[in-house]
């Protein structure tokens, strides 16, 4: 049912500064008994799954207050964080798993993309890992997959297999919302540049001359492809145009928004569970789910390009939304690549 999970967006603080975060731009209302108030209506929904989020969740003091209220309701509460101050909180969650973030076995890649701090817990990973299985809590992982760790994969496969696990989820990179979220965090200009260049370095928009199949898209099918061969569903690979699971997120102060690739990196408000109730929120996601998820009041044009004009060439082919100038730019040398990717491409 739509609206079934709801993704809270619980804390808006870090002890991180990933650069490829894409935390969004949310009020955040600190007052006392706040998220308690949240969770009971939530408690009394339909919503069957809350993810918790942020930010960085264990920074929220009542946090162990709110998967309480969740868990005696039946929810299925689902944890992602960086795992810094996972140690001391984990006794005192009820939760039914627990994400952590690896990207890299190379401690320098890693440290670009989540900083020094982070190479702590990189470090502490296989024991906060059978930390959590001995709590017998699931255990999953997150990777981002950009420009500068692609090639890294199957490392990170190896070195989380040193436990068991329970799922692996690796998003292509989605620079946009990056590139929003460094946006809305205001700050100086020169710091915003700064910021920027950074999430260029992840980014990887390929050459025409090539047919851009070497840009990240094609590198992320060819990897899933390679992964796939091991034959583990416990991996999973998410592009950032995968047809969308309809997103509810939701604010601390109560705000439920909606999200998928068809917004165009907008979130949109669609209602408030404290004052208009969650079946109300529940219905106007459906309308909205019913009318594929796009805002009504973009164009044609709009949604062309959200969907398929921001596109390489070999992922257009199949549906004949490209021009014969384009492929003529193509050398000849990556033409057979260039069918190889939209066969793949095609699959998903
Ligand atoms: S990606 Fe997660 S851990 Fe990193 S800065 Fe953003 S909220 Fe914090």
């Amino acid at each position: 049912m739509v609206g079934e999970h709801v993704h809270w967006y619980i804390a808006d603080r870090c002890n991180l500064d990933c650069v490829y975060c894409f935390k969004p731009k949310f009020t955040y209302n600190e007052a006392e008994g706040g998220n308690a108030n949240l969770a009971h209506v939530l408690a009394d929904s339909d919503v069957a799954k809350v993810t918790l989020g942020g930010g960085e969740p264990t920074l929220v003091k009542d946090l162990a207050e709110v998967t309480h209220i969740l868990k005696q309701a039946g929810k299925y509460i689902s944890l992602h964080t960086n795992g810094l101050l996972l140690d001391d909180i984990l006794p005192e969650l009820e939760v039914d798993d627990i994400a952590l973030p690896i990207d890299s076995t190379d401690r320098d890649t890693q440290k670009e993309l989540r900083g020094e701090k982070f190479l702590a817990v990189m470090d502490r990973l296989p024991h906060l890992a059978s930390t959590i299985l001995g709590r017998c809590v699931r255990l999953g992982y997150h990777t981002v997959f950009t420009a500068i760790n692609h090639q890294d994969i199957p490392q990170v496969y190896d070195y989380v297999s040193q436990n068991e696990f329970d799922y692996w989820r690796i998003y292509e990179f989605n620079d946009d919302l990056a590139s929003k979220s460094a946006i809305d965090a205001g700050g100086s200009q020169s710091e915003l540049i700064a910021r920027i260049q950074r999430i260029d370095r992840l980014r990887d928009g390929g050459t025409s001359a090539r047919g851009y199949t070497d840009c990240l898209l094609a590198k992320f099918l060819l990897t899933e492809q390679r992964m796939k061969k091991l034959g583990d569903s416990r991996i999973q690979f998410v592009g950032r145009n995968d047809t969308p699971e309809p997103y509810a997120f939701l604010d601390s102060c109560g705000n439920i928004s909606y999200y998928t690739w068809l917004s165009q990196g907008e979130r949109r408000i669609v209602g408030n569970i404290l004052s208009d109730g969650y079946q109300t929120i529940q219905k106007r996601l459906q309308e909205i789910h019913d009318r594929d998820w796009g805002f009504d009041d973009k164009t044609e044009d709009e949604f062309w390009w959200a969907t398929v004009g921001n596109m390489p060439i070999w992922a257009r082919l199949r549906d004949g939304s490209y021009s014969h100038e384009e492929l003529e730019k193509v050398e000849a040398g990556f033409l057979d690549d260039v069918m190889v990717l939209s066969e793949l491409h095609a699959k998903r």
